[in-house]
């Protein structure tokens, strides 16, 4: 690995970092760099021309095209993987700007959380997890690292995006997320961001298509908290569903926020490393951590596991692992990129990295094409 040259100009990210962020934030210039070094940028920093390199990846552009719970079956208002990945980042951003850590990093690290995501959703992943069971499995947290170095290429002859080793570590970290002990701070904003996210949006997108009834939320515990902040059940009911979304959005971002803050006022002048050594962890409180933990339980039991989801899932699973038979044992008819592909990994990984890069819509059309109407594909969507 080498170092980043973060020589040079003045009056610039460098600054800016060392006037804004606190001890313990991941400063830029302390970044380990890239594995093929380049020249610094005149007026970027490392992690914001990493955001960059990620926005402009075809990878990041498919998202829009990825379901994130709900399908395109079921109209355009609920969220895609991608608006959910533009929703994880501003929340993200906005914990970073008040525990002063390094925005830009975050930034980055949170627009390539989501990326590796196959078609449809956690059942995608299932599929071809199935599909790759003897050949080293699949995650999407994984995948999103095979994306960024191996297979998007765009800024030196090697594969890869040549993204810094703190964006390439923090989404390890959510690939060993198990294993892991120490983890830098930004990693663990944005791990928070998304799962606040996730929890608040899926309970609007639910109530929004009719899989949730208002009165199934009552009884839990910090939808019943927000009901005692807002007036939720005097207010227009045209209203209601975006004011109980963010104000659980507020109570568990300040409640996030309050916590940690507590937590880092132990690690004054303390660095980076340090933190990450130390296995300072940020977090909500004991009590919102408890009432977010059984809204997750019901958003499992009433929404993921709904019957209108229960058969997007079947037909996406069967979609995929036909697609994974037939592709492996007719190579012929993937697009050439593809194939070269297969000669260094082997066919089955090469088609898995395929399928996984479909969107839903590319997905349901090469089943049309290949498996219904027996046409070879001829498209490379690279
Ligand atoms: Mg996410």
């Amino acid at each position: 690995m080498h170092s980043t040259d973060t020589s040079g100009s003045k009056g610039s990210w460098k600054e800016r970092e060392s006037a804004l962020l606190a001890s313990y934030a991941m400063h830029s210039i302390d970044s380990l760099g890239r594995v093929c070094s380049e020249p610094e940028h005149p007026y970027r920093g490392p992690f914001q021309r990493d955001r960059d390199r990620i926005v402009h990846s075809s990878a990041f552009r498919r998202l829009s095209g990825k379901m994130q719970v709900f399908t395109g079956d079921m109209g355009e208002y609920h969220r895609t993987r991608l608006t959910h990945t533009h929703e994880v980042s501003s929340l993200a951003r906005t914990i970073g700007r008040t525990l002063r850590l390094n925005e830009d990093l975050i930034e980055a690290m949170a627009l390539l959380h989501d990326i590796g995501h196959p078609p449809f959703g956690h059942c995608g992943e299932d599929a071809l997890g199935e599909c790759l069971k003897d050949h080293g499995g699949f995650s999407h947290n994984q995948f999103a690292l095979e994306l960024v170095t191996k297979i998007e290429q765009r800024y030196t002859d090697k594969p890869g995006l040549n993204l810094t080793h703190e964006v390439l570590a923090g989404q390890q970290f959510r690939s060993d997320k198990a294993t892991s002990q120490t983890q830098m701070l930004e990693i663990q904003v944005v791990d928070a961001a998304d799962s606040i996210a996730y929890d608040s949006h899926d309970v609007d997108d639910a109530l929004k298509l009719g899989l949730l009834e208002w009165e199934q939320l009552d009884g839990l515990d910090l939808v019943e908290r927000a009901k005692r902040l807002v007036p939720l059940e005097q207010i227009d009911p045209k209203l209601r569903r975006s004011l109980l979304v963010h104000t659980l959005l507020d109570l568990q971002m300040g409640d996030f926020l309050r916590h940690s803050s507590l937590e880092l006022d132990r690690c004054h002048s303390m660095s980076s490393t340090a933190v990450s050594q130390a296995a300072v962890r940020l977090g909500m409180s004991p009590q919102i951590e408890q009432e977010k933990q059984q809204l997750e339980e019901f958003l499992f039991e009433h929404v993921y596991r709904h019957e209108r989801l229960a058969q997007v899932r079947d037909k996406a699973a069967m979609r995929l692992r036909q697609l994974y038979r037939l592709l492996t044992s007719h190579p012929e008819r993937l697009p050439e990129r593809v194939r070269g592909w297969s000669e260094s990994w082997g066919i089955e990984r090469a088609v898995g990295a395929y399928l996984a890069g479909m969107t839903d819509r590319f997905c349901d059309d090469q089943y049309l094409l290949l498996v219904e109407m027996g046409r070879p594909s001829g498209i490379d969507w690279s």
